[in-house]
């Protein structure tokens, strides 16, 4: 009984809004208790915008419910059903090893989903085990809170607990559940398995449950599906656009990994680009470099052409009609991705003002680094610094010539040099979540069970935009010898 009243205690305020749409959008799920679970990281600032009390999840019975072992009140214990592209072919795929706990509304009165990631299988499992392992699910934990700091639209990590069981990949690894936290995991997978599988009805409803929760401003205009295409067309385009300005690949962006809500989800195989190289792919599986850092744009707009066949039926009655009305609307994308990209360009470069000459400007700055292969960070934040590093890039004519066009450009929008450089600096951070301080921060976790390593690195991600003394090593890209980095997404 003790159990229960403490698991009630930690500030549970959870609503299942979802579980308003037809069943056919989910699976009530069985739970699948594991034996022994131990909490090995809680994110207290984030309970706290949660409005649930740290110092009450850290106590030992609470455990159970990041563990998948037991709902707390109004607990929604439900499987998505989603299905969509991945890798440009189409599967039924849906929540096959996550569970949704429900909605937390905060003290602000924001809803964030709560859901468990590892928490064993459901009707949407296919093959697989439901479980996920440690080592992936920290890095999770790192990567999205990094991007948070970053100030990237991402979902957020709230703990990670290690399930007591092994789940077998190539080898046997400590299985682990990770709680993430979103403005919903609304997918534009979950969108195309209503216009497949479902009837108008069913993706009528998903999609006005979507408008209601995420977008309630389209609801009067004239013709509110068409509004809500744009409205996450804009939200990705701008998501994509900040993944470019800071390097970011994510490595999996399959259909299923596109959120409505415009949050950056589904940590895989994802990682910062140290060098700076167009073609850069980090993940073992994306052999034909699909979703390489510099094809990310254009991938978005074909997830969004999904998007948007997805939702024609709403759009307009007549089909063809239906087709002209969202072929519009797409093209626009790569303005919208453009101009968000060009406009964080600018600031990185510290220019307030707009010429046209600007994306000239970056792209011969973009062609001198990957030219030098300069470090993609730490060369826009010694521009920030002003300082000039002795490297091959630094010292070429290429960038002497830039560098003198640049300040001319700068003279010229008759802004002090001080708020130059506070707009650099804070649009460039000075550390991001290098791969090999990642991997540094997980053997530790993973091997030895010390989450030093991992706890030093995440305060130094908190503040990416500050480089205190202590920090600094975190911002030295790897030693050229290590070789290319992989990710794999053996989760
Ligand atoms: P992801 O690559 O994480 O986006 O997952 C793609 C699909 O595979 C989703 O439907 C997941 O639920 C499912 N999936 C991934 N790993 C597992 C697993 N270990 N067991 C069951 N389903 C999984
Ligand atoms: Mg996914």
């Amino acid at each position: 009984m003790a159990k229960e009243k403490n698991i009630g205690n930690a500030g549970w305020h959870l609503e299942n809004s979802y579980k308003t749409l037809p069943s056919f959008f989910y699976s009530e799920i069985e739970l699948n208790p594991v034996s022994e679970p131990e909490l090995v990281i809680l994110n207290d600032a984030l309970a706290k915008e949660l409005g649930l009390d740290a110092d009450v999840l850290r106590n030992e019975h609470v455990v159970d419910v990041f563990a998948g072992n037991e709902m707390p009140k109004n607990g929604a214990q439900i499987a998505q059903a989603y299905a969509g592209h991945q890798f440009g072919y189409f599967n039924m795929l849906g929540d096959g090893r996550a569970l949704l706990v429900g909605e937390q509304i905060t003290p602000d009165g924001d809803r964030f989903d709560l859901q468990l990631k590892g928490s064993g299988r459901t009707p949407y499992s296919r093959q697989g085990d439901g479980r996920a392992a440690l080592g992936p699910m920290l890095r999770e934990y790192i990567i999205s809170e990094a991007m948070h700091a970053l100030g990237i639209p991402t979902s957020r990590s709230l703990a990670v607990v290690k399930t007591g069981e092994p789940v077998y990949r190539e080898t046997v690894l400590d299985g682990a559940i990770l709680t993430r936290v979103a403005a919903s995991h609304i997918r534009v997978a979950t969108f195309q398995y209503a216009a497949k599988f479902g009837s108008y009805e069913q993706l009528k409803e998903l999609a006005d449950y979507t408008i209601d929760r995420h977008y309630p401003e389209v609801a009067q205009e004239e013709n509110p599906y068409l509004a809500l295409f744009e409205k996450v067309m804009e939200r990705q385009a701008s998501l994509v656009a900040r993944w470019q300005l800071f390097g970011f690949i994510h490595g999996v962006m399959n259909t299923d990994n596109v959120t409505i809500s415009g949050e950056t989800i589904d940590y895989g195989p994802c990682a910062f680009m140290d060098t700076y190289k167009q073609d850069t792919v980090f993940s073992s599986i994306d052999t034909q470099g699909r979703y390489a850092y510099g094809n990310q744009p254009q991938i978005t707009g074909w997830n969004l052409a999904r998007f948007a066949e997805s939702l024609l039926p709403l759009i307009h009655e007549d089909p063809e009609q239906a087709v002209e009305m969202a072929q519009e609307k797409l093209e626009q994308y790569p303005n919208y991705f453009y101009a968000v990209w060009l406009q964080g360009m600018r600031a990185k470069l510290g220019l307030v003002t707009e010429e046209a000459e600007d994306s000239q400007l970056v792209k011969a700055l973009q062609e001198a680094m990957e030219k030098y292969e300069a470090d993609y960070t730490n060369t826009f934040r010694a521009l920030a610094e002003n300082s000039r590093p002795v490297n091959l890039f630094f010292s070429s004519s290429e960038f002497k010539e830039w560098e003198q066009k640049w300040h001319e450009r700068l003279g010229n929008q008759g802004t002090s040099l001080e708020d130059v450089s506070d707009l650099m600096l804070r649009s460039n951070p000075a550390i991001i979540p290098r791969n090999h301080r990642v991997e540094e921060a997980l053997e530790a976790a993973v091997e030895n069970a010390d989450y030093t390593v991992m706890q030093q690195l995440l305060e130094a991600l908190a503040d990416p935009y500050k480089l205190a003394a202590e920090h600094k090593h975190y911002a030295e890209p790897p030693d050229k010898g290590c070789g290319p980095y992989r990710t794999y997404c053996g989760t």
